[in-house]
């Protein structure tokens, strides 16, 4: 019986922890987490806006034509046109020109300034993104960044989910996006905590749960380096970090879809961020900025 099933790593700008209840041995551990960590990289290879080089980057550098990608590209970006229309544009991944100009341009590793050549005269929103299901082409109607930094982390988890699927028991969080499988080391549901968004070190509340993802959505999370000193959530009718809530947190299927919806209800704010939340079906809390706290009625169940 293996030992120490714990492995961390920083990749996507964030810390990746996995850990399993059990494994055949530690061998097998070691090769599940690295096929795990094989999808860190390659949505990343494959989505990173801090790339020249990353695919979505190779499709911003062709505007007006119809591009071919990959079907991880092309699932992604056809999801987050879901999310953009459902949320009527409160989510919107044409962001990326304007996260770029308000200072968040520096990739992790290298600390490089990405600069993309491109003159965006009008803003433009997720409808200047055309898809073509039958043929997987892209076009982008005007000079744009796609910025995937809402779904990518949730997808990475979900495919290195199925990896340690054959582990049973197991958990991945990515800087606090995670998805939990099975039980816990006591045989009990997994407990993560809700951290509170301007108490350091305070809970929220603890949730109780199983063969789901719960990802959230902070002000805290990051900052500008340069521009407004604002943080990375934006409100696209503005282009200015949205600021009605502080946090939001939602409990899904998949962590793609909690990634997602997180994003998307902080800019809707309470009314209408829990709104989507019950038509994905889907629970959540959010925080505002006077500290209230608001949730899905049947969000009830993961907590003791
Ligand atoms: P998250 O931390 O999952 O809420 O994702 C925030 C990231 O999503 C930011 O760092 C940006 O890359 C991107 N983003 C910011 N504002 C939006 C928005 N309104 N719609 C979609 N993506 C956004
Ligand atoms: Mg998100």
């Amino acid at each position: 019986m293996a030992t120490d099933l714990v492995r961390s790593v920083v990749l996507m700008d964030t810390v990746i922890s996995m850990r399993a209840v059990r494994a055949p041995s530690d061998e097998a551990f070691d090769e599940r987490t690295e096929h795990a960590l094989d999808w860190f990289r390659e949505v990343e290879r494959v989505c990173s806006r801090f790339d020249p080089r990353s695919e979505v980057m190779q499709l911003t550098a062709r505007v007006g034509e119809d591009v071919e990608v990959g079907p991880l590209l092309f699932e992604t970006i056809a999801f987050a046109m879901d999310v953009a229309r459902e949320s009527d544009g409160a989510f919107d991944p044409t962001v990326g020109y304007a996260m770029e100009s308000l200072g968040f341009n520096r990739h992790y590793t290298t600390g490089h300034r990405i600069v993309t050549p491109i003159e965006q005269r009008e803003r433009p929103t997720y409808r200047d993104v055309m898809l073509d299901v039958g043929r997987h082409t892209v076009r982008l109607s005007k000079p744009l960044v796609l910025d995937l930094g809402a779904v990518a982390k949730g997808l990475a988890i979900d495919l290195a989910a199925r990896e340690l699927r054959p582990l049973g028991d197991f958990s991945i969080d990515a800087g606090g996006d995670v998805y939990v499988a099975g039980r816990n080391e006591r045989g009990d549901p997994w407990r993560i905590g809700v951290r509170h968004p301007r108490r350091e070190g305070e809970m929220l509340a603890v949730l109780r749960v199983a063969d789901v993802a719960v990802c959230t959505s902070g002000d805290y999370e990051r900052r500008s380096t340069g521009g407004d000193g604002g943080h990375h959530i934006l409100d696209p009718r503005t282009d200015r970090s949205a600021s009605d809530v502080t946090s939001a947190t939602v409990v899904a299927q998949n962590a793609m879809l909690a990634d997602a919806l997180s994003t998307a209800a902080f800019v809707l704010g309470p009314e209408r961020g829990l709104a989507l939340l019950e038509r994905f079906d889907v629970d959540g809390m959010l925080v505002t900025r006077n500290e209230t706290c608001f949730s899905t009625p049947s969000l009830a169940r993961y907590l003791p």
